[in-house]
């Protein structure tokens, strides 16, 4: 799970990292009421959407007095950020964070993530802050440091002022960092964050050092531990398709194709995927309805996939190891019953009781595609997608 930049800073401030003066804003005259709270003569108002690459798209913009304020806060709210982070669908702002702003010596890149090869948490930083890690990878990488943390002593004090040297600081900055540095780590650790970053983590004019953007990314299946972190997700931000299944408890992540998944297993989605793809079809989702399969859950899961308008035939994939095919059967006829699709459906059943499952399915009535093995579903879903598409083109072109 994603969370806003202000919200992350909130709680870095927590663990001694420093970061400017701000305050959230939802409307262009609260955004001037903030930036007057704040003080000073330099404001930044912040789109705060869960992606990078604001600056660049225009979603930071450093104001001067209190009408660029308002005028800032007006154009950004309700916009469409398209940022080359967020996809062509971009991120609606509903948040704009309000900053006192900063006078800048220098950029630097400071992120924390969790190698899964070494099982580690890696820190890497760059002296080449204020552009995309990525960006630094190719252009400088030489600028790069990298450390892992053994996970029984956790973070050392050396290897924080490692990094700072490495990041050519001077002394006077060296304990400030050290703090930043391990402040980020333990919030990493103790929260089950997944990825920190602070680009750019800056040092100031005056010297000292404070981070001007935070990114922090959750583990969602470690949330339950932390209920304060879970409440600050927001669905505004969200592929509304994917809110809507992980509020049902399915496994769901949606794609750009128009063959709707629905499988029981997340490696069988995946395979089923694939041969989709091989079969000259595009998935239009991932989703894995768990073991359990009942028919409670198809219904939810045909609700869910054919809330997608660009479904055009739907691949329902069940192995029944536990589960029994019949059921399942009974399931999807019951769901197709109920709320008649009007897209193709293929079903291939594997597994137990396959064939009184394979009966239940032929006994219906339905015109349910069926199939007996994954490679036959997939090629008949592609087919029947093909030959629904051309048929609709005959009507229109009748
Ligand atoms: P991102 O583009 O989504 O990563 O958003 P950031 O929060 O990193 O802001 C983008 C850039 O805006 C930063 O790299 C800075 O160069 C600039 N910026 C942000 N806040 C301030 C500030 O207080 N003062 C100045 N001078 N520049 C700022
Ligand atoms: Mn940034």
């Amino acid at each position: 799970m994603d969370i806003h930049e202000y919200q992350a800073k909130e709680i870095l401030a927590k663990f001694g990292v420093p970061i400017p003066k701000g305050a959230l804003a939802y409307s262009p005259e609260q955004a001037a009421y903030r930036a007057r709270e704040i003080g000073g003569k330099l404001w930044v108002v912040k789109a705060q959407v869960h992606t990078g690459g604001r600056g660049k798209a225009g979603g930071v913009k450093l104001c001067r007095d209190e009408d660029e304020v308002t005028d800032a806060a007006d154009e950004l709210l309700g916009k469409k950020l398209v940022t080359h982070q967020s996809g062509p669908a971009g991120k609606i702002v509903y948040r704009l964070y309000v900053e006192g702003g900063v006078a800048i010596a220098r950029e630097l890149y400071l992120g924390f993530v969790l190698d899964r090869k070494s099982e580690r948490i890696m820190v890497v930083a760059s002296a080449a802050g204020g552009m995309e890690i990525e960006d630094i990878a190719e252009e400088k990488p030489d600028s790069i440091v990298r450390i892992s943390v053994e996970p029984a002593v956790g973070m050392q004090a050396f290897q924080a002022r490692e990094l700072a040297f490495a990041l050519g600081l001077a002394p006077a900055q060296t304990q400030q960092a050290v703090s930043t540095i391990l402040g980020c780590y333990r919030a990493f650790e103790e929260l089950d964050a997944t990825m920190v970053e602070i680009n750019p983590l800056i040092v100031t004019e005056d010297g000292s050092i404070m981070a001007l953007d935070a990114k922090m990314t959750f583990d969602d299946n470690a949330l339950f531990r932390h209920p304060a972190i879970a409440e600050l997700r927001d669905k505004s931000q969200e592929d509304a398709r994917e809110t809507r299944a992980n509020d049902r408890g399915l496994s769901y992540v949606g794609l750009s194709g128009n063959i709707g998944c629905i499988v029981n297993g997340a490696g069988l989605a995946m395979a089923t995927m694939d041969m989709i793809k091989l079969a000259g079809g595009e998935p239009a989702n991932f989703l894995d309805i768990g073991g359990g399969a009942t028919p409670e859950r198809v219904a939810k899961a045909f609700k869910l996939v054919t809330s997608d308008a660009n479904v055009e035939a739907i691949l329902v994939n069940i192995f029944a190891g536990i589960n029994r095919c019949d059921w399942v059967a009974e399931g999807v006829v019951q769901a197709l019953e109920k709320n008649p699709v009007k897209v193709p459906v293929i079903v291939r059943l594997a597994g137990t009781h396959v064939e009184e499952g394979r009966r239940i399915l032929a006994r219906s009535g339905l015109p349910i595609i069926r199939a007996n093995t994954l490679a036959e579903a997939a090629q008949r879903a592609v087919i029947a997608w093909k030959n629904d598409k051309s048929a609709d083109l005959k009507v229109v072109n009748a």
